[in-house]
């Protein structure tokens, strides 16, 4: 069994990204979403362990200090991290692994596996992004503003980043990911891990 690929997916708030990457997640049985820790309050709907795995400040920072992330940053006044037993052994199990974090945390996973390919998302435009924002009528208009601003900075880091997909129309974004996700899977030494007989055998 060959060794899974990681992905990076980034996007800025309201931009579609979770949907997209659900979407994604129930059509690829060999992708597998981390599910990473945060110290902020669960939204309404979100369930510990399935959409996070929420930490006090205190179980986070000793996680922390144990060096059990792969990567952490502070997004929006909240702490959020990577575990890292939960990637490698997805990893090692032959899953394709998406990470869905920020920009600091693509940063710091780039390092670690500059193999991994990176994934920005970007809305159509700033007035539907705005709009987005608050349409998800879970978050006071202060909250919405500072997203609003954190946006504008995370998709100042979209040069970092491998690919590019604008989600305007969802399936069209959807499919070019899943295009991404199966490029990858086609180059060569993935190929060569999985069928290395049949090339052999032919060449
Ligand atoms: P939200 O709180 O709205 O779910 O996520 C806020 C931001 O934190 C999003 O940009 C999301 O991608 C990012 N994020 C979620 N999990 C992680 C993580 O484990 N690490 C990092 N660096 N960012 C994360």
């Amino acid at each position: 069994m060959s060794q899974g690929h990681l992905f990076i997916i980034s996007a800025a708030s309201g931009a579609g990204k979770t949907s997209l990457v659900r979407a994604m997640l129930a059509q690829d049985p060999v992708l597998k979403l981390s599910v990473s820790h945060t110290t902020r309050a669960p939204r309404p709907g979100e369930e510990d362990g399935i959409h996070y795995h929420f930490a006090s400040e205190t179980e986070f920072m000793a996680i922390l200090e144990a060096g059990g992330f792969l990567e952490s940053a502070h997004v929006h006044g909240a702490r959020y991290g990577t575990a890292q037993s939960e990637v490698e052994a997805s990893l090692a199990g032959g899953r394709d692994v998406i990470l869905e974090i920020d920009w600091q945390g693509a940063q710091q996973i780039r390092k670690l596996f500059p193999q991994a390919t990176s994934i920005f998302i970007l809305p159509p435009s700033i007035e539907a992004l705005a709009h987005r924002l608050n349409s998800r009528g879970q978050d006071s208009e202060e909250v919405i503003a500072r997203r609003l601003a954190a946006a504008r900075e995370e998709m100042r880091h979209v040069h970092e980043f491998d690919y590019v997909t604008i989600n305007d129309i969802f399936d069209v974004a959807l499919q070019d990911l899943i295009a991404i996700v199966r490029a990858q899977r086609l180059q060569l030494a993935r190929q060569m891990a999985c069928h290395a007989p049949l090339i052999q055998s032919l060449t």
